[in-house]
């Protein structure tokens, strides 16, 4: 305990899935720090520099915002006005769109950093009273892909390894994720199993490389897009060499003689030439995950976020599932979550293709349980939009009135000044945020000021399913109310019954009896419990159960067959769009090591900018040769999309032919010219929904 200390709260760090225990110090004169929380089973007391930093980019209330306001055209200025007159205004607006043009010309896009009982209420609030299901999450960025690659291997949405698995598994297959930037913590264990263990195989599979290849044993540095290729091929070597369980494979899964026949169609050799590597490495691969008792397969973005993300989730948790990695100590597909609470989302239904507890908006008796649950007639039958449909439908005028929460869309958002033009024709937008420095506040309509991460109580759950308690540490400034709360008052506004809750607590416990029966069932947890416990792992079905830390221990899958079920993929090529002599290089966009998302946070903190402070583009040695392009030289990446204009970084560690760029910097930031989703293209996996961010086609001149 510091020598002014007078209290500590523990919460959650608002960062990554990772999920890491935080202790909050704060002293007499209201002065918070942070410490990793030595008691908890994730972190053991470490935390990544952005964990370690965290309260300097709470405690600063420079950019903060203290009070409604309001602006009555897009020509007026704004004003500031009661919460009262500022739920009032969003209230008749909203009323009177949805008597006009009917309730799916509103819609919510909210956020994986939202915690739990948020994303209940809002979904609550929309599906089961606006009467749409139109509320999307900016996890559908992140996350959409492996849901729906869980949902079509294992029957569900469900990640079913747990971090304890790291210092059991002796072969790790990390995919498309730089967790040594991205996923510190989680790195730092495999990093430790791996010096106490040096037997233990690490194989990265990657176009750049990147920090996590620095302790990898074989590094697979394929081209763009070509992933299945080659997990086709290691499936295909595994089979050719009776490195598979068959006693798994006939007992507990179904399609293999298909999936065997599409890996057959291509050779090791043809994809070896597909991809980029040599075939050796492929085999060598082969022979790590043959030899492997426990292989754990991870993965991120550069599964998810592709046009064909969902394939790639199931051609890689494929390799599980023939060599029986699955539901046993040490092994199974683990992808790693971008955002802090993306899990806890997903639980209560926050995609606009989902419902509560992982029903299905398709299927009518869930519907009818959820409506039933709430009290109303019915649950819209029509998908709600998605991210990117939402965009859309502002274009075409169909969506009047949008509602964000806690993201910043128009520096994530993929083809960002499509975005913008689609912004400008809503009719009503309404931002409810806690900074000022959010890009998407130049279109505001209605400012609801936010309380932060330590100002509120409610809970997260992580990558591995695993549900945190968060204590409310510090009051928010001004009139900053949690989101919570301002959608419950917004809901009376509107006239619902049904949002008069004395605390969190009480919707946590809604949430929780709302999942009774289903297979992430929490109906046996409370706050009291939570707090006690500390965190646990879902399901936990009955009154002081211990957690589950692990999914399919008794290989029974959630498939009406109870088997895992394997795809024929038979098309395993990129569907992203072609590159052209116009546009001949590869732009890929990701995360660097300091900063979070669009800087609204990490941005404000001076130790986070020593580590990189300007966005700098990547560009192979080569590439930048033919384009006389020296090291620091400004550069210019077009495309009919838009232009990034920033200096080079000449770089071995990058493929010939691809580039990247850093995500996090927008306009505010960085003027216009730094915002990477200016050229990212608006396509997205057909059934995911997901956007393609890590595959535009661009060239790059010298400025
Ligand atoms: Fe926070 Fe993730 Fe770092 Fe842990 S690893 S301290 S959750 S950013």
């Amino acid at each position: 305990m510091k020598r002014h200390a007078e209290e500590s709260f523990k919460t959650t760090c608002s960062y990554c899935g990772v999920g890491c225990g935080i202790v909050v110090k704060k002293n007499r004169k209201g002065k918070i720090t942070v410490e990793g929380d030595q008691d908890h089973p994730v972190n053991r007391g470490m935390l990544c520099s952005k964990g370690m930093n965290l309260h300097y980019a709470m405690q600063d209330q420079s950019d903060r915002l203290l009070h409604p306001e309001m602006r009555w055209s897009r020509n007026h200025p704004y004003q500031q006005v009661s919460w009262d007159m500022a739920l009032q205004r969003a209230a008749a607006v909203f009323k009177s769109i949805i008597q006009t043009y009917g309730p799916d010309a509103v819609g919510f896009y909210v956020s994986g950093q939202c915690l739990t009982e948020e994303y209940y209420i809002a979904n609550k609030l929309v599906k089961g009273f606006l009467g749409t299901n139109n509320i999307d999450t900016n996890s559908r960025l992140c996350m959409s892909s492996a849901v729906a690659g869980y949902t079509k291997t294992l029957g569900e949405d469900s990640v079913p390894i747990a971090y304890e698995d790291i210092e059991l598994a002796d072969c790790f297959f990390i995919a498309g994720a730089n967790p040594a930037w991205c996923h510190p913590i989680l790195f730092r264990r495999i990093e430790a199993h791996k010096q106490a263990n040096p037997d233990v195989k690490v194989i990265v599979v990657d176009p750049r490389r990147t920090q996590t290849c620095a302790m990898a044993d074989l590094h697979l540095q394929i081209s763009p897009g070509t992933d299945m290729y080659v997990y086709h091929a290691i499936a295909r070597i595994l089979i050719e060499n009776g490195d598979v369980d068959y006693n798994f494979i006939n007992n507990h899964t179904e399609g293999f003689a298909e999936y065997r026949d599409a890996v057959f169609n291509v050779t090791v050799e043809e994809a070896a030439r597909i991809c980029d590597v040599p075939e050796s490495d492929i085999r060598l691969a082969a022979s790590y995950i043959a030899a492997a008792k426990g292989f754990l397969t991870l993965w991120a973005m550069g599964l998810n976020q592709s046009v064909i993300g969902v394939n790639k989730n199931i051609a890689l948790i494929s390799l599980n599932l023939i060599t029986g990695h699955i539901g046993k100590p040490g092994s199974g597909p683990f992808s790693l979550t971008g955002q802090p609470n993306a899990m806890g989302g997903r639980e209560v239904g926050g995609l606009a293709t989902m419902l509560a507890a992982h029903r299905s908006y398709a299927n009518p008796e869930h519907r009818k349980e959820v409506a039933s649950f709430w009290g109303v007639p019915s649950i819209s039958e029509k998908p709600g939009l998605t991210a990117t449909q939402m965009i859309e439908a502002l274009e075409r005028g169909d969506l009047k009135a949008i509602w964000i929460i806690c993201t910043n869309p128009l520096v994530s958002l993929p083809d960002t000044r499509r975005a913008e033009a689609a912004m400008k024709k809503a009719r009503f937008v309404v931002v409810q945020d806690i900074s000022r420095k959010s890009d998407t506040l130049d279109f505001a309509d209605l400012i609801l000021p936010a309380a932060g991460h330590f100002e509120k109580e409610g809970t997260m759950t992580n990558s591995e399913r695993r549900i945190s308690h968060l204590s409310k540490a510090i009051d928010a400034p001004g009139e900053a109310l949690p989101d919570v709360e301002i959608l419950c008052r917004f809901a009376k506004a509107m006239g619902f019954h049904g949002f008069d809750y004395n605390n969190v607590d009480e919707i946590f416990d809604e949430h929780c009896r709302l999942t009774k029966g289903t297979n992430l069932d929490i109906s046996g947890l409370n706050y009291a419990q939570l707090k006690e416990s500390g965190t646990i792992q879902w399901p936990v079905p009955e009154k002081n159960h211990k957690g589950t830390a692990r999914l399919f221990t008794d290989s029974q899958f959630y498939t009406p067959s109870k088997k895992a079920k394997f795809h024929p993929l038979n098309n395993p090529e990129n569907q992203s769009e072609p590159l052209t002599s116009d546009f001949p290089l590869i732009l890929t966009t990701g995360r660097i090591r300091d900063q979070w998302h669009t800087m609204t946070k990490t941005g404000k903190v001076n130790k986070l900018r020593q580590h990189i402070d300007k966005p700098v583009l990547e560009i192979h040695p080569h590439d930048a040769m033919v384009r006389n392009i020296k090291e620091g030289d400004v550069v210019e990446i077009d495309n009919f999309r838009g232009t990034v204009r920033v200096s080079a970084k000449i770089s071995e560690d990058i493929k010939k032919g691809v580039v990247f760029l850093p995500m996090h910097w927008g306009k505010i930031l960085q003027k216009d010219l730094a915002r990477a989703n200016n050229l990212t293209s608006h396509l997205v996996d057909p059934i995911s929904k997901e956007p393609d961010f890590k595959f535009s086609a661009v060239e790059v001149r010298k400025f």
